[in-house]
């Protein structure tokens, strides 16, 4: 019989300090909990469907749990789990954030079952992230795994005949994953020289991926291992949360084959052109991981096994990103992995000499082989994205803000940002532009239609004028959001481009296909200024392009 995965033990050491304050706080909410006969109302949404900015009632097992701390922003205390369902089985983070920490949910353990009403989806680092605050009115529910006792964060938290089959189904999904952790336990064997430990249940549902050479990375949105050598490593960029370092890196492929040159279907954010092969870009994302190059643990020219990469393309480049999930083992140069791509490295610079023209001498002298050492190339050779604008803000003196660091300032700001347009919304764009009450000072619910005129429904008035309203979604490296193109602000996007019935006007509509289409080449880059400001009805953080003109 084998145990459903585990934590990392320094986790189980945390939570066990808090347990005085659980078994208090179980013993406080246990009673008020009553079955009802009625169904109810929730509508639960399996982790996989979450839409980021929404807010939405979920259902899952916790698979790992760091213990209250003190948030870095403001007094209150912030938890922080990892919750996994069948449609999500890596799970996502989820920050609880409590005033004083014996209000928190009385999670104790890996398999207890969480429910939270009200969680906010946010967008942390392209991934899902969810947060529970009584500022948006969350309240939990946990069943503990071992004792089964329910607690609950708020006396008018419901429990229905429902939740009971949702946690027993849950329960049988997580045993059953616990059975399947055989190759949990040889991850663990050879863990204890890492650097970070990736959440042990992540490991035993998703295959283990495959450790590539650079010269196999061909495609984004891969995650892969590499064994490679750090050629180059830059300064900490950026400022928190965006923090990142980025390193060059060889492994010894992608020296010209034998016949014919070597391609690759996408651009690499490297360059292949070398005789010593590819050298390519990691984005090192993970702060945990920063402290060994900052403190000389790893330097230039130490050899590593990188696990957890991704490939994602950038500006129309592949380049290697390396997020908190990541981890980095230094590797001893006698490791026979190492010396393995050494060898074939050497093997195909032999068959490149041997292939050289015999008359240009200078040529084969200034090749590796003949200085008998391996070489790395120099960080000089990689090629870095162009970034190509298709817009511009009157504000070039305002500094560039990452799409992550804007999400989670969760204030009223002005911002300048660099992104790329992935999609916009409606997607018919004959839908750009709705009718606007000049009375009532409204939009319209209504669309505009081919013939005929919109009344108000507020006030009962013909509509004549017109609204934009629209929406882009951005992705920089750090994310993704949406920005709404409104009145007068998406009029000068458009280059003072006058809205109106879309389904009537046919010059308004092609100069709009013709500047969406701009906006939409390939890789090119918005340069814009986005301004944040909350929803009084329904509590939400929105964002709204502002002095951006398409060129
Ligand atoms: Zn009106």
């Amino acid at each position: 019989m084998s145990d459903p995965p585990q934590p990392a033990k320094r986790h189980l050491g945390d939570v066990a300090q808090d347990n005085e304050h659980v078994k208090k706080q179980r013993s406080e909410y246990h009673a008020p909990i009553q079955l009802a006969r009625e169904s109810s109302d929730y509508q639960y949404t399996a982790l996989r469907d979450l839409q980021i900015g929404t807010s939405a009632h979920v259902y899952g097992v916790v698979s790992a749990i760091q213990a209250p701390k003190k948030s870095i922003r403001g007094q209150d205390y912030v938890m922080t789990l990892t919750l996994c369902d069948p449609s999500y089985p890596g799970g996502m983070l989820i920050n609880i954030f409590e005033p004083d920490e014996s209000k928190f949910p009385a999670i104790t353990s890996p398999g207890d079952i969480f429910r939270a009403h009200r969680m906010v989806v946010n967008n942390y680092n392209g991934k899902l992230q969810g947060l529970c605050s009584r500022k948006f009115r969350y309240a939990a529910l946990v069943i503990g795994r071992y004792d089964g006792i329910p607690s609950i964060t708020s006396e008018r938290c419901t429990f229905v005949e429902e939740d009971l089959e949702r946690i027993q189904s849950l329960k049988l999904w997580w045993e059953g994953l616990g059975k399947k952790s055989s190759y949990l336990q040889t991850v663990k064997a050879n863990e204890s020289d890492t650097f970070v430990n990736r959440n042990p249940v992540e490991r035993t549902v998703n295959q283990a991926p495959a450790r590539l050479t650079l010269g196999e990375v061909v495609e984004p949105d891969v995650d892969c291992e590499i064994i490679c050598q750090v050629v180059h490593i830059s300064e900490v960029i950026g400022n928190a949360p965006t923090q990142r370092i980025k390193l060059s890196v060889w492994d010894g492929t992608g020296t010209k084959p034998t016949s014919g040159q070597l391609t690759t279907p996408i651009p690499l954010h490297y360059s292949p052109a070398s005789p010593f092969g590819f050298l390519a870009v990691v984005i090192l994302w993970n702060e945990a991981l920063f402290p060994v190059f900052l403190d000389g643990s790893v330097t230039a020219g130490r050899w590593v096994h990188l696990k957890g990469v991704q490939t994602k393309m950038y500006l129309g480049c592949l380049e290697l990103k390396m997020s908190s999930q990541s981890e980095l083992l230094p590797l001893e140069p006698t490791d026979e992995r190492v010396e393995k791509l050494i060898d074939e490295y050497k093997t195909r610079c032999e068959i490149l000499l041997e292939e050289a023209e015999p008359a240009e001498p200078v040529q084969s002298a200034k090749s590796p082989q003949s200085t008998k050492s391996v070489q790395p190339p120099q960080p000089a050779q990689i090629v870095e994205p162009e970034e190509v604008f298709v817009t511009t803000t009157t504000h070039d003196d305002m500094p560039i803000t990452s799409i992550r660091e804007i999400l989670s300032h969760q204030r009223v700001g002005k911002y300048r940002c660099k992104a790329k347009v992935l999609s916009y919304l409606p997607r018919d764009l004959k839908k750009f532009t709705k009718p606007f009450c000049t009375k009532c000072q409204k939009s319209s619910g209504q669309l505009f239609t081919e013939e005929g005129d919109v009344n108000c429904e507020h006030c009962g008035d013909i509509i004549s004028e017109a609204v934009w309203v629209f929406q882009l979604k951005l992705r920089d490296e750090t994310g993704d959001m949406m920005v709404i193109g409104y009145k007068h602000n998406a009029t000068s996007l458009f280059h003072g481009l006058p809205p109106s019935n879309l389904r009537k006007s046919n010059v308004t509509l092609d100069l709009l296909k013709k500047k969406m289409d701009q906006l939409m080449r390939e890789n090119v880059l918005v340069d814009c200024c986005i301004s944040s400001y909350l929803t009084e009805k329904y509590l939400k953080w929105r964002y709204q392009i502002f002095d951006t003109t398409i060129l």
